[in-house]
């Protein structure tokens, strides 16, 4: 037998990367391919090792936070298991959105019926525009903050501005010493493309600090298999702070001149050229010290183009290299 010749874009033709620290992998999953743990007391995250959801058993019934579909009914498989060991109503009564994403509520149709759904007003918006049955339109919705109270539980719920999206939130769980906040820290592992595939990257970048004014010891980011720690939010905050810095000194000591006499008249091209050179400058050293310390920090394309939104940020939000020079 000879196996097929792996082409470029073969998924079997992978490069060798780093290994992944052992400390930034979860726990083992079951058979069914998922890992359900308690967080504190009767609340829970459920986790396929990449994406994760949360759920708080109560009095009443059950809260079921985020549903991504790569988990899908293994949420209700986790919800029937826990209920049952413990002896209380595995009934999910309430859902709520962290945000928008299909990839993390595109199994919210899963739980229909007698079901509340939760969500910030923004995500009903985005959720009627983008149309999908898959993801049903929260009934209850906030602009600033909402508490939500069932079974004698509380978990408060708040809006602080766009960061990875217009309309993703902090959810805090008070008496549950928790955090869930969605697709900005990645526990132990680099953002993805594009700073996380975010739309407001000051917003992104300032949301760590956000999380962090709230009391938490146990933190449920939405992606890999372990919950997060402040260590994981502290060393995310450094990388990206490293970029910024790195973004800020390639900006400052590349002059783009040459690289638009060299371009003649193709102006694009000139673009291209010095925007690719600082942004392999600023990324280089990072993706440097960070490889080993961060999981896939040596996949050289996600911190290369979270980088160049980064960089882009730092001139066109914050005006640095750009209107410092204005033609006399
Ligand atoms: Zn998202």
């Amino acid at each position: 037998m000879t196996a097929p010749a792996a082409g470029a874009d073969s998924a079997a033709d992978q490069p060798n990367y780093a290994p992944i620290p052992r400390s930034a992998l979860g726990p083992a999953l079951n058979d069914q391919g998922y890992y359900v743990g308690r967080v504190e007391r009767n609340l829970y995250y459920v986790t396929d090792g990449v994406y994760q959801s949360a759920f708080l058993t109560t009095a009443d019934g059950v809260v079921v936070f985020d549903a991504p579909p790569s988990i899908g009914h293994n949420i209700r498989r986790a919800v029937d298991e826990i209920a049952a060991a413990n002896g209380v109503s595995n009934t999910v009564t309430h859902f709520v959105y962290s945000h928008h994403h299909a990839d993390h509520g595109g199994a919210a149709s899963i739980f229909d019926g007698d079901v509340v759904r939760v969500g910030h007003e923004e995500t009903r918006r985005l959720l009627q525009r983008d149309d999908d049955p898959a993801r049903p339109l929260p009934e209850v919705t906030f602009a600033d903050q909402y508490t939500l109270e069932v079974g004698g539980e509380r978990v408060e719920l708040a809006w602080r501005g766009p960061n990875h999206t217009p309309d993703n939130i902090y959810i805090h769980f008070p008496e549950h010493d928790t955090l869930m906040f969605i697709d900005v820290v990645n526990a132990g592992w680099v953002p993805i493309y594009n700073v996380n595939l975010s739309e407001d990257v000051i917003g992104y970048m300032g949301a760590p600090a956000i999380a962090l004014d709230y009391p938490w010891t146990h933190f449920i980011c939405g992606h890999l298999g372990r919950l997060a720690t402040h260590d994981d939010v502290a060393v995310h905050q450094q990388y990206i702070a490293d970029i910024e810095a790195s973004s800020r000194e390639a900006l400052a000591s590349i002059d783009p001149i040459p690289f638009y006499v060299a371009a003649g008249e193709n102006f694009w091209a000139g673009v291209k050229a010095h925007l690719d050179t600082v942004t392999e400058r600023a990324a280089a050293p990072v993706i440097a010290k960070y490889t080993g310390v961060l999981a896939a920090a040596d996949i050289a394309e996600f911190t290369r183009t979270t980088t160049f939104q980064i960089m882009q940020s730092v001139r066109l939000d914050r005006g640095f290299t750009v209107s410092t020079y204005i033609h006399p």
